[in-house]
């Protein structure tokens, strides 16, 4: 349909005022398209030849007033770092309404009443992440948030330095975070934690809404969505960087996209985020932070659940992770009937042998995918050649187990080990050249994102190992 055709609906409001407040986004000076996600214009049923017009931009910039918008930002609260902030908000994100149960949000459109000592908006670098990589996360089949469109402008936005806003309009099922919940616990407002409760579950889970214990049961399929989640991040090598309580998804998303890295080399310890001295967001300590987060989100509702019952819940996230965990790497590694004791050993032996010998994740498993008894291009990943011969052997063995031929078991593997994640120094290549406003390499970046596992001769460049000046690089936290 046309933009002018639109009907939004914005149930959140519907909620207790103090869920949400409503405010007009503030546009940037002279916007810009810097790219649109046509598949996401279908998901909103807006007709594909819109995206190129003026009022799609205005759309963007919060200058566009489709029928029914009526825009707000949503209170929350959130463990950052592990301690308790209670109040947080979008400080920069404002929703716009609701197409399809897709809820839209404009991410950099000015301030609103939860903006504390922030400016509300989003620098140009800032939003070409989120774009990008929330579209790869689909493309790589893990649950995530997406965007529809991406503008620049010439609006100055001071961080360290002099830059320039952008906007990205993303959209998701769900913005409820674990700490929209923790907001209303630490206040004490039970009526308004169990209507957010409500809320939840119907947007969400509305299998459960004539359930008798439908509190409990909420929390349940939470523990399994973010057990499911953090074991699709480990499995693929992602690492979000800023995992507090007001940056997990109720609906068990990745949101939220900040200093998050790919892993280059593999490596368990890796932290990505420059303010996280501590490492409490390292790349291998996300599984045990899924968990500590839930748990946070158990005190918040235990005025609506007997805790005892929540704790039961909350103890099966240990299993479920590391099922869905060896159930991802069996995949990866091309096995059948994987289980913990046959295969735990081999995945334990895998992972000891890529940190000992610095091989880029991503690169690894690709090759892994081609393999066929000729070990050359594998061995070549690595500085000494005994370690990579140790596991192929146990690797070998354990394939003989399978009765699977050579090429079903690659076909297989190379559907499940993608060729392209987009790793920081390819974004970086691709916001250095924005800021030229040259936006061909963010074209780019996100045609393989859409498709990460084909092969793509024209982008063969992006498929390789990390330049080494370029690898592990920190990120800072918001911008
Ligand atoms: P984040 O680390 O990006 O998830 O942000 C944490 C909190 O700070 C959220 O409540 C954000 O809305 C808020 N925030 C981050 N950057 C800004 C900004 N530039 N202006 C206002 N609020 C911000
Ligand atoms: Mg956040």
């Amino acid at each position: 349909m046309k933009l002018n055709e639109l009907k939004l609906s914005n149930p959140y409001l519907d909620l207790p005022a103090e869920c949400h407040d409503r405010v007009t986004p503030s546009p940037l000076v002279k916007p810009h398209l810097i790219h649109a996600n046509k598949d996401v214009a279908k998901l909103l049923d807006i007709d594909e030849e819109e995206l190129q017009t003026e009022d799609f931009v205005k759309l963007i910039n919060g200058e566009f007033t489709a029928e029914g918008s009526d825009t707000f930002a949503m209170c929350y609260a959130g463990h950052q770092f592990g301690h308790f902030v209670p109040r947080l908000g979008d400080g920069r994100a404002i929703n716009i309404g609701t197409v399809n149960g897709l809820h839209m949000q404009l991410k950099g459109a000015g301030e609103t009443k939860y903006s504390r000592s922030g400016d509300g908006r989003a620098v140009l670098r800032s939003s070409i992440r989120e774009y990008l990589m929330s579209e790869a996360m689909h493309g790589l089949g893990i649950e995530t948030t997406r965007a529809l469109a991406l503008i620049g402008s010439h609006h100055k936005v001071y961080r360290e330095t002099w830059e320039t806003g952008a906007i990205v309009l993303r959209v998701s099922p769900s913005w409820v975070r674990f700490g929209t919940f923790e907001y209303f616990a630490h206040k004490k407002r039970y009526a308004e934690l169990e209507a957010l409760a409500d809320y939840a579950i119907a947007e969400s889970y509305p299998h459960l809404m004539d359930e008798a214990n439908k509190y409990l049961l909420f929390f349940t399929e939470v523990v399994g969505k973010t057990a499911r989640l953090m074991a699709e991040w480990q499995a693929v090598g992602f690492q979000h960087g800023v995992m507090n309580t007001d940056n997990m998804s109720i609906h068990g998303l990745t949101i939220d996209y900040g200093p998050y890295a790919f892993l280059d080399d593999y490596d368990f310890e890796n932290i990505c985020n420059h303010t996280d001295q501590g490492g409490r967001y390292s790349f291998g300590n996300q599984p045990n932070i899924g968990h500590w987060n839930l748990q946070a989100l158990m005190v918040a509702l235990s005025p609506l659940v007997n805790s005892e019952k929540l704790e039961k819940v909350l103890d099966h996230y240990p299993r479920l992770y590391t099922q869905r965990y060896l159930y991802l790497m069996g995949e990866k590694l091309g096995l059948k009937n994987v289980t913990q004791e046959k295969d735990l050993d081999l995945f334990k032996h895998l992972l000891g042998m890529l940190q000992g010998l610095t091989v880029d994740y991503t690169v690894f498993f690709r090759t892994l995918s081609h393999y066929d008894g000729d070990r050359t291009a594998l061995l070549k990943l690595g500085l000494y050649h005994k370690p990579m011969n140790d596991w192929l052997d146990s690797y070998d063995e354990r394939l003989q187990e399978d009765a699977w031929s050579t090429k079903e078991r690659q076909a297989s593997m190379l559907k499940t080990n993608p060729k392209y994640v987009l790793k920081n120094y390819m974004l970086q290549e691709a916001i250095d050249a924005a800021q030229e406003s040259d936006f061909k390499l963010v074209d780019d970046l996100f045609t393989i994102a859409q498709d990460p596992y084909s092969e793509h001769p024209e982008f063969e460049r992006w498929a390789g190992v990390t330049p080494d000046v370029f690898k592990n690089e920190k990120l800072s936290c918001s911008s």
